[in-house]
Protein backbone atom coordinates (compact mmCIF):
# COMPACT_ATOMS: atom_id res chain seq x y z
CA UNK A 1 0.00 0.00 0.00
CA UNK A 2 0.96 3.88 -0.19
CA UNK A 3 0.84 6.47 1.60
CA UNK A 4 0.26 9.60 -0.96
CA UNK A 5 0.79 13.05 -0.17
CA UNK A 6 0.62 16.17 -2.50
CA UNK A 7 4.21 15.42 -3.21
CA UNK A 8 5.35 11.83 -1.20
CA UNK A 9 4.20 8.33 -1.99
CA UNK A 10 5.27 5.64 0.27
CA UNK A 11 5.44 2.03 -0.88
CA UNK A 12 5.62 -0.45 1.37
CA UNK A 13 3.51 -3.25 2.73
CA UNK A 14 3.82 -2.15 6.28
CA UNK A 15 1.54 0.85 5.48
CA UNK A 16 -2.31 0.93 5.07
CA UNK A 17 -4.25 3.98 4.08
CA UNK A 18 -7.87 4.45 4.19
CA UNK A 19 -10.14 6.69 4.01
CA UNK A 20 -9.86 8.19 7.87
CA UNK A 21 -6.36 6.63 8.71
CA UNK A 22 -2.44 6.27 7.74
CA UNK A 23 -1.70 3.09 9.39
CA UNK A 24 1.80 1.74 10.10
CA UNK A 25 3.12 -1.71 11.16
CA UNK A 26 6.30 0.08 13.07
CA UNK A 27 9.15 -1.62 14.84
CA UNK A 28 10.22 0.44 18.11
CA UNK A 29 13.87 0.04 19.12
CA UNK A 30 14.97 1.42 22.11
CA UNK A 31 17.30 0.39 25.16
CA UNK A 32 16.55 0.21 28.79
CA UNK A 33 19.38 0.43 31.06
CA UNK A 34 20.22 -0.89 34.68
CA UNK A 35 22.59 0.01 36.92
CA UNK A 36 24.07 -3.36 38.83
CA UNK A 37 25.44 -3.49 42.66
CA UNK A 38 29.06 -2.94 41.46
CA UNK A 39 28.27 0.15 39.34
CA UNK A 40 27.86 -1.49 36.34
CA UNK A 41 25.67 -0.04 33.50
CA UNK A 42 23.91 -2.84 31.87
CA UNK A 43 21.88 -1.90 28.57
CA UNK A 44 18.90 -4.28 27.59
CA UNK A 45 18.13 -3.13 23.80
CA UNK A 46 14.45 -3.42 23.62
CA UNK A 47 11.97 -4.11 20.52
CA UNK A 48 8.43 -3.23 20.08
CA UNK A 49 6.01 -3.95 17.30
CA UNK A 50 4.16 -1.14 17.69
CA UNK A 51 0.66 -0.10 14.80
CA UNK A 52 0.83 4.00 14.51
CA UNK A 53 -2.18 5.80 13.10
CA UNK A 54 -2.43 9.18 11.76
CA UNK A 55 -6.11 10.65 11.23
CA UNK A 56 -6.05 12.28 8.05
CA UNK A 57 -9.15 14.35 8.32
CA UNK A 58 -7.44 17.82 9.39
CA UNK A 59 -10.23 19.84 11.76
CA UNK A 60 -10.69 23.58 10.76
CA UNK A 61 -8.64 24.99 12.94
CA UNK A 62 -9.67 28.12 15.26
CA UNK A 63 -7.05 29.88 17.31
CA UNK A 64 -7.80 31.70 20.85
CA UNK A 65 -4.86 34.07 21.56
CA UNK A 66 -5.03 35.26 24.98
CA UNK A 67 -3.01 38.51 24.81
CA UNK A 68 -4.30 39.40 20.90
CA UNK A 69 -3.49 42.77 20.96
CA UNK A 70 0.58 42.29 21.62
CA UNK A 71 3.26 42.23 19.16
CA UNK A 72 3.17 38.55 18.98
CA UNK A 73 -0.62 38.29 18.74
CA UNK A 74 -0.79 41.26 16.00
CA UNK A 75 1.89 39.76 14.13
CA UNK A 76 0.29 36.39 13.76
CA UNK A 77 -2.85 37.78 12.75
CA UNK A 78 -1.00 40.32 10.14
CA UNK A 79 1.18 37.39 9.05
CA UNK A 80 -1.29 34.59 8.32
CA UNK A 81 -3.48 37.28 6.40
CA UNK A 82 -0.56 38.84 4.37
CA UNK A 83 0.55 34.49 3.53
CA UNK A 84 -3.15 33.80 2.90
CA UNK A 85 -2.95 37.27 0.40
CA UNK A 86 0.60 36.37 -0.74
CA UNK A 87 1.04 39.79 -0.13
CA UNK A 88 4.12 41.76 -1.77
CA UNK A 89 5.16 45.26 -0.60
CA UNK A 90 8.41 47.31 -1.50
CA UNK A 91 11.26 47.69 1.09
CA UNK A 92 14.22 49.97 0.23
CA UNK A 93 15.90 46.87 -1.18
CA UNK A 94 12.80 45.63 -3.27
CA UNK A 95 10.09 44.02 -3.36
CA UNK A 96 9.05 41.67 -0.47
CA UNK A 97 6.96 38.62 -0.44
CA UNK A 98 5.23 36.91 2.59
CA UNK A 99 6.66 34.09 3.88
CA UNK A 100 6.71 31.65 6.79
CA UNK A 101 10.61 31.78 7.54
CA UNK A 102 11.08 30.82 11.20
CA UNK A 103 8.59 28.29 11.05
CA UNK A 104 9.61 24.49 11.17
CA UNK A 105 6.04 22.94 9.65
CA UNK A 106 6.40 25.32 6.90
CA UNK A 107 10.01 26.26 6.14
CA UNK A 108 11.98 23.75 7.11
CA UNK A 109 12.59 20.05 5.40
CA UNK A 110 13.22 16.70 6.37
CA UNK A 111 15.51 14.54 5.23
CA UNK A 112 13.64 11.51 3.42
CA UNK A 113 16.56 9.14 1.96
CA UNK A 114 19.07 9.29 -1.11
CA UNK A 115 18.33 8.92 -4.29
CA UNK A 116 19.76 6.88 -7.27
CA UNK A 117 22.79 9.15 -7.35
CA UNK A 118 23.42 8.98 -3.73
CA UNK A 119 22.38 12.55 -2.82
CA UNK A 120 20.00 13.35 0.15
CA UNK A 121 16.35 14.39 -0.93
CA UNK A 122 14.64 16.53 1.60
CA UNK A 123 10.87 17.32 1.68
CA UNK A 124 8.92 20.05 3.64
CA UNK A 125 7.69 19.23 6.72
CA UNK A 126 4.53 19.82 6.17
CA UNK A 127 4.11 17.30 3.47
CA UNK A 128 4.68 14.56 5.33
CA UNK A 129 1.50 14.38 6.67
CA UNK A 130 -2.16 15.82 6.72
CA UNK A 131 -1.48 19.03 9.21
CA UNK A 132 -3.30 22.63 9.24
CA UNK A 133 -2.78 24.85 6.43
CA UNK A 134 -2.16 28.19 8.34
CA UNK A 135 -4.19 29.89 5.34
CA UNK A 136 -7.64 27.98 6.91
CA UNK A 137 -6.75 28.63 10.41
CA UNK A 138 -9.28 31.29 12.46
CA UNK A 139 -8.01 33.66 15.15
CA UNK A 140 -10.01 35.42 17.74
CA UNK A 141 -8.87 36.37 21.21
CA UNK A 142 -8.34 38.60 24.65
CA UNK A 143 -7.07 41.27 25.59
CA UNK A 144 -7.18 44.15 28.15
CA UNK A 145 -6.01 46.64 25.73
CA UNK A 146 -9.46 47.56 23.64
CA UNK A 147 -7.12 48.60 20.05
CA UNK A 148 -8.36 46.61 17.17
CA UNK A 149 -6.08 44.43 15.80
CA UNK A 150 -5.25 46.89 13.04
CA UNK A 151 -4.55 49.45 15.57
CA UNK A 152 -2.64 47.01 17.84
CA UNK A 153 -0.26 46.10 14.71
CA UNK A 154 0.10 49.56 14.30
CA UNK A 155 1.03 50.20 18.08
CA UNK A 156 3.43 46.82 18.00
CA UNK A 157 6.20 48.89 15.70
CA UNK A 158 6.97 45.31 13.88
CA UNK A 159 5.79 45.01 10.62
CA UNK A 160 6.92 47.10 7.35
CA UNK A 161 4.63 50.48 6.96
CA UNK A 162 3.81 49.51 3.21
CA UNK A 163 2.17 45.82 4.56
CA UNK A 164 0.61 47.59 7.38
CA UNK A 165 -1.01 49.45 5.24
CA UNK A 166 -2.36 46.68 2.88
CA UNK A 167 -3.27 44.63 6.06
CA UNK A 168 -4.92 47.73 8.22
CA UNK A 169 -8.46 47.42 6.88
CA UNK A 170 -9.37 43.83 7.42
CA UNK A 171 -7.39 43.97 10.94
CA UNK A 172 -9.04 46.94 11.98
CA UNK A 173 -12.26 45.05 12.00
CA UNK A 174 -11.12 42.31 14.82
CA UNK A 175 -11.67 43.36 18.01
CA UNK A 176 -10.22 41.74 21.23
CA UNK A 177 -12.37 40.25 23.43
CA UNK A 178 -12.55 41.65 27.30
CA UNK A 179 -10.05 40.22 29.41
CA UNK A 180 -9.00 39.18 33.21
CA UNK A 181 -6.90 41.89 34.87
CA UNK A 182 -5.18 41.58 37.99
CA UNK A 183 -2.30 44.54 38.35
CA UNK A 184 -1.21 42.03 41.24
CA UNK A 185 0.34 39.17 38.37
CA UNK A 186 1.96 41.72 35.85
CA UNK A 187 3.73 45.02 35.85
CA UNK A 188 1.79 47.83 37.47
CA UNK A 189 3.48 49.83 34.07
CA UNK A 190 0.95 47.65 31.77
CA UNK A 191 -2.17 49.68 34.03
CA UNK A 192 -2.64 52.26 30.83
CA UNK A 193 -3.49 50.17 28.39
CA UNK A 194 -6.10 47.76 30.72
CA UNK A 195 -9.42 49.56 29.26
CA UNK A 196 -10.74 45.88 28.23
CA UNK A 197 -11.75 44.12 31.11
CA UNK A 198 -14.38 41.08 32.49
CA UNK A 199 -15.47 42.22 35.87
CA UNK A 200 -16.76 40.33 38.83
CA UNK A 201 -15.43 37.24 40.99
CA UNK A 202 -12.52 34.96 39.44
CA UNK A 203 -15.40 32.33 38.97
CA UNK A 204 -17.25 34.70 37.30
CA UNK A 205 -14.89 35.47 35.03
CA UNK A 206 -13.83 31.81 34.46
CA UNK A 207 -17.72 31.11 33.23
CA UNK A 208 -17.07 33.97 30.87
CA UNK A 209 -13.94 32.60 29.28
CA UNK A 210 -16.10 29.40 29.06
CA UNK A 211 -18.89 31.18 27.20
CA UNK A 212 -16.21 33.36 24.85
CA UNK A 213 -14.97 30.42 23.66
CA UNK A 214 -18.63 28.15 22.82
CA UNK A 215 -19.68 31.57 21.17
CA UNK A 216 -16.41 31.57 19.09
CA UNK A 217 -16.69 28.24 18.19
CA UNK A 218 -20.61 28.68 17.42
CA UNK A 219 -20.00 31.67 15.18
CA UNK A 220 -16.89 30.87 13.31
CA UNK A 221 -17.76 27.69 12.30
CA UNK A 222 -14.67 25.77 13.42
CA UNK A 223 -14.16 22.46 14.37
CA UNK A 224 -11.61 22.60 17.04
CA UNK A 225 -10.30 25.33 19.41
CA UNK A 226 -7.30 25.68 20.74
CA UNK A 227 -6.22 28.64 23.67
CA UNK A 228 -2.46 30.03 23.52
CA UNK A 229 -1.41 32.60 26.12
CA UNK A 230 0.70 34.88 24.53
CA UNK A 231 -0.18 37.84 26.88
CA UNK A 232 2.15 39.38 29.25
CA UNK A 233 4.59 37.75 31.46
CA UNK A 234 2.63 37.16 34.86
CA UNK A 235 4.99 36.85 38.09
CA UNK A 236 4.96 33.59 39.77
CA UNK A 237 2.40 32.38 42.29
CA UNK A 238 2.31 30.38 45.12
CA UNK A 239 2.50 26.50 44.63
CA UNK A 240 0.96 25.06 48.15
CA UNK A 241 -1.26 22.26 49.66
CA UNK A 242 -4.61 23.76 50.39
CA UNK A 243 -4.81 26.25 47.40
CA UNK A 244 -3.86 24.66 43.99
CA UNK A 245 -2.19 21.22 44.63
CA UNK A 246 -5.38 19.33 43.35
CA UNK A 247 -8.08 20.11 41.18
CA UNK A 248 -10.33 19.67 44.14
CA UNK A 249 -7.95 22.50 46.00
CA UNK A 250 -7.63 24.49 42.37
CA UNK A 251 -11.81 24.65 42.23
CA UNK A 252 -12.23 25.22 45.11
CA UNK A 253 -9.92 28.11 45.61
CA UNK A 254 -11.24 29.59 42.14
CA UNK A 255 -15.05 29.67 43.78
CA UNK A 256 -13.20 31.17 46.84
CA UNK A 257 -11.99 33.92 44.68
CA UNK A 258 -8.68 33.51 46.15
CA UNK A 259 -6.10 36.34 45.48
CA UNK A 260 -3.36 33.66 44.25
CA UNK A 261 -5.36 32.05 41.28
CA UNK A 262 -3.63 33.93 38.46
CA UNK A 263 -5.48 34.77 35.50
CA UNK A 264 -3.45 32.54 33.61
CA UNK A 265 -4.49 29.93 35.22
CA UNK A 266 -8.17 30.90 34.84
CA UNK A 267 -7.65 30.57 31.45
CA UNK A 268 -6.12 27.17 31.19
CA UNK A 269 -8.99 26.25 33.34
CA UNK A 270 -11.71 27.33 31.17
CA UNK A 271 -10.03 26.31 28.00
CA UNK A 272 -9.45 22.84 29.47
CA UNK A 273 -13.08 22.56 30.88
CA UNK A 274 -14.13 23.07 27.09
CA UNK A 275 -11.98 20.45 25.70
CA UNK A 276 -9.86 22.57 24.31
CA UNK A 277 -5.55 22.42 24.00
CA UNK A 278 -3.73 25.02 26.34
CA UNK A 279 -0.38 26.52 25.16
CA UNK A 280 1.72 28.91 27.63
CA UNK A 281 3.56 30.96 25.60
CA UNK A 282 4.97 33.31 28.87
CA UNK A 283 7.37 31.74 31.44
CA UNK A 284 4.72 32.21 34.44
CA UNK A 285 3.70 28.91 36.36
CA UNK A 286 0.44 28.87 35.06
CA UNK A 287 0.45 25.10 35.09
CA UNK A 288 0.28 24.58 38.84
CA UNK A 289 0.00 21.21 39.86
CA UNK A 290 -3.85 20.89 40.25
CA UNK A 291 -4.14 21.98 36.92
CA UNK A 292 -1.93 19.25 35.00
CA UNK A 293 -4.09 16.79 37.42
CA UNK A 294 -7.53 18.69 35.14
CA UNK A 295 -5.58 17.83 32.13
CA UNK A 296 -4.63 14.38 32.47
CA UNK A 297 -8.52 13.68 34.35
CA UNK A 298 -9.65 15.25 30.92
CA UNK A 299 -7.28 14.14 28.60
CA UNK A 300 -6.84 17.97 26.99
CA UNK A 301 -3.83 18.93 26.20
CA UNK A 302 -1.20 21.50 27.59
CA UNK A 303 2.07 22.23 26.77
CA UNK A 304 4.75 25.50 27.61
CA UNK A 305 6.43 27.03 28.86
CA UNK A 306 7.85 30.41 27.07
CA UNK A 307 8.15 30.29 23.57
CA UNK A 308 12.01 29.34 22.51
CA UNK A 309 12.68 32.14 20.08
CA UNK A 310 16.63 33.42 19.97
CA UNK A 311 18.98 33.55 22.86
CA UNK A 312 18.03 30.31 24.58
CA UNK A 313 17.41 28.80 20.81
CA UNK A 314 20.84 29.01 20.79
CA UNK A 315 21.88 28.28 24.06
CA UNK A 316 19.84 25.20 23.30
CA UNK A 317 22.30 24.44 20.64
CA UNK A 318 25.50 25.73 21.52
CA UNK A 319 25.75 24.45 24.82
CA UNK A 320 24.80 20.84 23.88
CA UNK A 321 27.27 21.11 20.78
CA UNK A 322 30.22 21.88 23.63
CA UNK A 323 29.53 19.90 26.14
CA UNK A 324 29.17 17.19 23.28
CA UNK A 325 32.50 18.18 22.21
CA UNK A 326 33.77 17.30 25.53
CA UNK A 327 34.54 20.98 25.87
CA UNK A 328 33.73 22.19 29.16
CA UNK A 329 31.56 25.26 29.35
CA UNK A 330 32.04 27.10 32.95
CA UNK A 331 30.30 30.46 32.55
CA UNK A 332 27.88 31.69 30.35
CA UNK A 333 26.84 34.89 30.71
CA UNK A 334 23.34 36.64 28.85
CA UNK A 335 22.90 40.14 28.31
CA UNK A 336 19.61 41.61 26.38
CA UNK A 337 18.13 44.35 26.21
CA UNK A 338 14.68 45.11 23.94
CA UNK A 339 12.16 48.45 23.81
CA UNK A 340 8.51 46.77 23.33
CA UNK A 341 5.82 46.25 25.59
CA UNK A 342 6.99 42.57 26.73
CA UNK A 343 10.38 44.53 28.22
CA UNK A 344 8.36 47.31 29.41
CA UNK A 345 6.58 44.64 31.72
CA UNK A 346 9.59 42.07 32.19
CA UNK A 347 11.41 45.93 33.77
CA UNK A 348 9.64 45.11 36.92
CA UNK A 349 11.59 42.22 39.26
CA UNK A 350 8.65 40.05 40.19
CA UNK A 351 8.03 39.60 36.39
CA UNK A 352 11.88 39.56 35.35
CA UNK A 353 12.39 36.71 37.72
CA UNK A 354 9.32 34.54 35.88
CA UNK A 355 11.69 35.20 32.91
CA UNK A 356 15.41 34.44 34.47
CA UNK A 357 13.66 31.22 36.06
CA UNK A 358 12.71 29.85 32.61
CA UNK A 359 15.87 31.04 31.14
CA UNK A 360 18.06 29.35 33.59
CA UNK A 361 17.57 25.47 33.41
CA UNK A 362 18.15 25.48 29.91
CA UNK A 363 21.91 23.96 30.09
CA UNK A 364 20.97 21.29 33.22
CA UNK A 365 20.45 18.74 31.27
CA UNK A 366 23.39 18.88 29.09
CA UNK A 367 25.67 19.57 32.05
CA UNK A 368 24.34 16.65 33.73
CA UNK A 369 24.96 13.98 30.51
CA UNK A 370 28.69 14.55 30.70
CA UNK A 371 29.96 13.28 34.07
CA UNK A 372 33.78 13.18 32.56
CA UNK A 373 33.71 16.91 32.69
CA UNK A 374 31.48 17.69 35.73
CA UNK A 375 30.99 16.11 38.90
CA UNK A 376 27.40 15.59 40.37
CA UNK A 377 26.30 18.85 41.03
CA UNK A 378 28.70 20.53 39.91
CA UNK A 379 27.41 23.63 36.99
CA UNK A 380 28.75 26.65 35.05
CA UNK A 381 28.25 29.93 36.29
CA UNK A 382 24.77 31.11 34.53
CA UNK A 383 23.59 34.66 34.39
CA UNK A 384 20.98 36.63 32.54
CA UNK A 385 19.95 39.96 32.47
CA UNK A 386 17.40 41.72 30.86
CA UNK A 387 17.19 45.81 30.30
CA UNK A 388 14.40 47.95 28.90
CA UNK A 389 15.61 50.34 26.44
CA UNK A 390 12.31 51.98 24.95
CA UNK A 391 14.53 53.32 21.52
CA UNK A 392 15.67 49.45 20.44
CA UNK A 393 11.22 48.87 20.27
CA UNK A 394 10.96 45.21 19.19
CA UNK A 395 14.26 45.19 18.16
CA UNK A 396 15.96 42.78 20.38
CA UNK A 397 19.63 43.04 21.45
CA UNK A 398 20.95 39.92 22.95
CA UNK A 399 24.73 39.49 24.00
CA UNK A 400 26.16 36.45 25.21
CA UNK A 401 29.71 35.00 26.62
CA UNK A 402 30.21 31.75 26.48
CA UNK A 403 33.79 30.57 28.54
CA UNK A 404 34.29 27.19 28.60
CA UNK A 405 37.36 24.84 30.02
CA UNK A 406 39.59 23.35 26.77
CA UNK A 407 42.99 20.81 26.99
CA UNK A 408 45.18 21.56 29.62
CA UNK A 409 43.48 24.15 31.26
CA UNK A 410 43.51 26.24 28.80
CA UNK A 411 40.33 28.42 27.99
CA UNK A 412 37.82 29.32 24.76
CA UNK A 413 35.38 32.01 24.87
CA UNK A 414 32.44 33.11 22.45
CA UNK A 415 31.20 35.98 22.08
CA UNK A 416 27.80 36.08 20.43
CA UNK A 417 25.74 39.41 19.38
CA UNK A 418 22.54 38.56 18.39
CA UNK A 419 20.04 41.58 16.83
CA UNK A 420 16.36 41.10 15.19
CA UNK A 421 12.90 41.73 15.86
CA UNK A 422 11.67 39.66 18.43
CA UNK A 423 8.30 39.10 17.38
CA UNK A 424 9.21 38.07 14.06
CA UNK A 425 11.20 35.21 15.77
CA UNK A 426 8.04 34.49 18.41
CA UNK A 427 5.58 34.63 15.78
CA UNK A 428 6.23 31.40 13.35
CA UNK A 429 6.90 29.75 17.09
CA UNK A 430 3.16 30.16 17.67
CA UNK A 431 2.31 28.54 13.95
CA UNK A 432 4.18 25.67 14.53
CA UNK A 433 2.76 25.58 18.03
CA UNK A 434 -0.99 25.81 16.96
CA UNK A 435 -0.34 22.97 13.92
CA UNK A 436 1.92 20.82 15.78
CA UNK A 437 -0.29 20.58 18.62
CA UNK A 438 -3.34 20.02 16.83
CA UNK A 439 -1.80 17.46 14.49
CA UNK A 440 -0.50 15.21 17.96
CA UNK A 441 -4.90 14.62 18.60
CA UNK A 442 -4.91 13.01 15.51
CA UNK A 443 -1.94 10.60 16.24
CA UNK A 444 -2.24 6.99 18.30
CA UNK A 445 -0.44 3.86 18.71
CA UNK A 446 -0.98 0.69 20.17
CA UNK A 447 0.88 -2.43 21.08
CA UNK A 448 0.85 -4.74 17.18
CA UNK A 449 1.59 -8.00 19.67
CA UNK A 450 -1.31 -8.22 21.76
CA UNK A 451 -4.83 -8.29 19.94
CA UNK A 452 -7.23 -6.63 22.36
CA UNK A 453 -4.71 -3.57 22.72
CA UNK A 454 -5.83 -0.07 22.36
CA UNK A 455 -5.23 2.86 20.75
CA UNK A 456 -3.50 5.51 23.14
CA UNK A 457 -2.89 9.31 22.42
CA UNK A 458 0.19 11.57 23.65
CA UNK A 459 -0.36 12.23 27.04
CA UNK A 460 -2.10 15.21 28.46
CA UNK A 461 1.52 17.31 28.92
CA UNK A 462 2.35 16.99 25.21
CA UNK A 463 6.23 17.38 25.76
CA UNK A 464 6.62 16.84 21.98
CA UNK A 465 6.77 20.39 22.07
CA UNK A 466 9.43 21.21 23.85
CA UNK A 467 11.85 22.30 20.63
CA UNK A 468 9.56 25.62 20.57
CA UNK A 469 9.69 26.29 24.05
CA UNK A 470 12.26 27.69 26.89
CA UNK A 471 11.50 25.83 29.94
CA UNK A 472 9.52 22.32 28.32
CA UNK A 473 6.96 21.39 30.43
CA UNK A 474 7.18 17.37 30.56
CA UNK A 475 5.03 14.39 32.33
CA UNK A 476 5.16 13.45 35.90
CA UNK A 477 8.70 11.55 36.15
CA UNK A 478 10.25 11.90 32.46
CA UNK A 479 13.06 13.69 31.76
CA UNK A 480 13.04 17.26 30.67
CA UNK A 481 15.28 17.62 27.05
CA UNK A 482 16.58 20.88 26.18
CA UNK A 483 18.45 20.29 23.44
CA UNK A 484 17.48 21.54 20.29
CA UNK A 485 18.72 18.79 17.87
CA UNK A 486 17.45 16.16 20.01
CA UNK A 487 13.78 17.86 20.90
CA UNK A 488 14.03 18.48 16.88
CA UNK A 489 14.91 14.63 16.36
CA UNK A 490 11.43 13.52 18.39
CA UNK A 491 9.32 15.35 16.14
CA UNK A 492 10.77 14.10 12.85
CA UNK A 493 11.44 10.57 13.76
CA UNK A 494 7.79 10.80 14.69
CA UNK A 495 6.25 12.16 11.74
CA UNK A 496 8.22 9.82 9.73
CA UNK A 497 6.99 6.98 11.77
CA UNK A 498 3.33 8.08 11.34
CA UNK A 499 4.33 7.29 7.21
CA UNK A 500 6.54 4.07 7.97
CA UNK A 501 9.66 5.33 7.60
CA UNK A 502 12.77 4.56 10.33
CA UNK A 503 13.97 7.21 12.22
CA UNK A 504 16.76 9.23 10.38
CA UNK A 505 19.88 7.32 11.78
CA UNK A 506 22.50 9.06 9.53
CA UNK A 507 24.33 5.53 9.60
CA UNK A 508 24.24 5.24 5.26
CA UNK A 509 26.01 2.11 5.81
CA UNK A 510 24.69 1.68 1.79
CA UNK A 511 27.62 4.73 1.64
CA UNK A 512 30.21 4.06 3.43
CA UNK A 513 30.85 0.11 2.68
CA UNK A 514 31.16 -1.56 -0.19
P1 LIG B 1 3.20 42.45 24.31
O1 LIG B 1 3.36 43.18 25.59
O2 LIG B 1 3.39 43.20 23.04
O3 LIG B 1 1.78 41.76 24.24
C1 LIG B 1 1.12 41.21 25.34
C2 LIG B 1 -0.36 41.59 25.27
O4 LIG B 1 -1.02 40.95 26.34
C3 LIG B 1 -0.62 43.08 25.40
O5 LIG B 1 -1.42 43.52 24.33
C4 LIG B 1 -1.38 43.20 26.74
O6 LIG B 1 -2.34 44.23 26.70
C5 LIG B 1 -2.00 41.84 26.84
N1 LIG B 1 -2.34 41.35 28.18
C6 LIG B 1 -1.68 41.44 29.34
N2 LIG B 1 -2.32 40.78 30.32
C7 LIG B 1 -3.41 40.22 29.75
C8 LIG B 1 -4.46 39.40 30.22
N3 LIG B 1 -4.53 39.01 31.49
N4 LIG B 1 -5.41 39.00 29.35
C9 LIG B 1 -5.35 39.37 28.04
N5 LIG B 1 -4.40 40.16 27.54
C10 LIG B 1 -3.44 40.58 28.38
O7 LIG B 1 4.22 41.21 24.40
P2 LIG B 1 4.74 40.25 23.22
O8 LIG B 1 6.04 40.77 22.73
O9 LIG B 1 3.64 39.99 22.27
O10 LIG B 1 5.06 38.94 24.08
C11 LIG B 1 3.98 38.21 24.63
C12 LIG B 1 4.49 37.20 25.63
O11 LIG B 1 5.29 36.24 24.95
C13 LIG B 1 5.34 37.79 26.75
O12 LIG B 1 4.99 37.21 27.98
C14 LIG B 1 6.71 37.37 26.38
O13 LIG B 1 7.56 37.22 27.50
C15 LIG B 1 6.45 36.03 25.71
N6 LIG B 1 7.57 35.67 24.86
C16 LIG B 1 7.89 36.43 23.77
C17 LIG B 1 8.97 36.09 22.99
C18 LIG B 1 9.33 36.90 21.79
O14 LIG B 1 8.61 37.79 21.41
N7 LIG B 1 10.44 36.61 21.14
C19 LIG B 1 9.74 34.97 23.32
C20 LIG B 1 9.39 34.22 24.44
C21 LIG B 1 8.28 34.57 25.18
Amino acid sequence: MKVDTATLEVISPKVQISENYIETDYEYQTSHVKRSANGKIQVHPESAALKIRTDRRVPKLGLMLVGWGGNNGSTLTAALEANRRQLQWRKRTGIQKANWFGSITQASTVLIGSDEDGKDVHLPMKDLVPMVNPDDIVVDGWDISSANIGDAMQRAQVLDVELQDQLYKHLSTLQPRPSIYDPDFIAANQSERADNLIKGTKFEQYEQLRRDIRDFKQKSGVDTVLVLWTANTERFCDVKEGLNSTIAELEASLKANKAEISPSTIFAMASIDEGCTYINGSPQNTFVPGLVELAEHKSVFIAGDDFKSGQTKLKSVLVDFLVSAGIKPVSIVSYNHLGNNDGKNLSAPQQFRSKEISKSNVVDDMVESNDVLYKPNEHPDHVVVIKYVPYVGDSKRAMDEYTSEIMMGGHNTLVIHNTCEDSLLATPLILDLVILGELCSRIQIKSNERADALWVSFKPVLSLLSYLCKAPLVPRGTQVVNSLFRQRSAIENILRGCIGLPPNSHMMLEQRFD
